[in-house]
């Protein structure tokens, strides 16, 4: 027998750095595809899906204003990269068949519709993928915490974080070849421990808050998504 997801929908997040490969900087189409891929897996498993895009393999503000750019611009300009990444993912979705609709939190009327709250749920409910760009459309955010604002009022079961470790360790994992992985974290834990800094701590406070379950787990294993999904032991959660 088919088994059922454990969850009905769900909010994405994938960083800037998963959109790079295995690249120094900037968009690998050929690794948005695999992510494409493992994305239409999950979608044949009914489960109902918003991604939320990063945009630091191209521009993040803090590093901007360091550079000597006006702080809120560097942070404009960030937003503008996550945009970027939502269009290269919707292409490479869209190349594998699935529906999708590009939402921003900038107007861009030429390339996306306006991100709406209760439109982005109704697509969702009819099979769409949800590409989620332009973060909040406010400065000195981060794309995490959006993840979590979006998650939060689209009504999702969970976070889902895909980053390149296998979930949240005990000390950073590239670092100190002793870090132990946990299976789980209460959120407290995960808040206050200034060694778990795999999500930021505005985006675990705000789903501390509303009880709004966080996976974070390894996209660069192939089928990590999908068993996540199933209720499978992958990855961390923060609970
Ligand atoms: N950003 C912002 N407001 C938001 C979301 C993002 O100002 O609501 C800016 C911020 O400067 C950030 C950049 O966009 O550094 C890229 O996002 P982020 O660093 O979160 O990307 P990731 O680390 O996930 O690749």
């Amino acid at each position: 027998m088919k088994k059922k997801p454990k969850y009905k929908r769900i909010l994405l997040k994938l960083s800037g750095e998963a959109m790079k490969g295995k690249r120094e900087y900037g968009i690998d189409p050929k690794f948005i595809s695999y992510l494409a891929s493992e994305i239409a897996e999950a979608r044949k498993l009914g489960v109902q899906i918003a991604i939320v895009t990063g945009g630091g393999n191209i521009f993040r503000g803090v590093a901007g204003s360091k550079a000597g750019l006006d702080e809120a611009t560097a942070h404009y300009m960030g937003m503008l990269a996550t945009i970027f990444n939502a269009m290269a993912l919707q292409d490479a979705l869209e190349r594998k068949g699935l529906v999708v609709r590009l939402q921003t939190a900038i107007e861009m009327k030429q390339i996306s519709e306006m991100f709406i709250r209760k439109r982005a749920i109704r697509h969702m409910e009819k099979g769409r993928v949800v590409v989620l760009g332009g973060g909040t459309g406010l400065p000195f955010i981060t794309t995490d915490t959006t993840a979590a604002m979006r998650g939060l009022e689209l009504g999702c079961d969970a976070i889902f974080k895909g980053t390149k470790v296998d979930g949240v360790y005990s000390d950073d994992p590239e670092k100190n070849p002793r870090a132990k992985k946990y299976d789980s974290v209460p959120f407290k834990e995960a808040f206050q421990n200034e060694k778990i800094n795999v999500i930021d701590k505005a985006a675990i406070e705000l789903c501390m808050r509303n009880n709004l379950r966080i996976v974070v787990f390894n996209i660069y294993k192939k089928g990590a998504l999908k068993k996540a999904l199933l209720g499978e032991k992958v990855g961390t959660a923060i609970r």
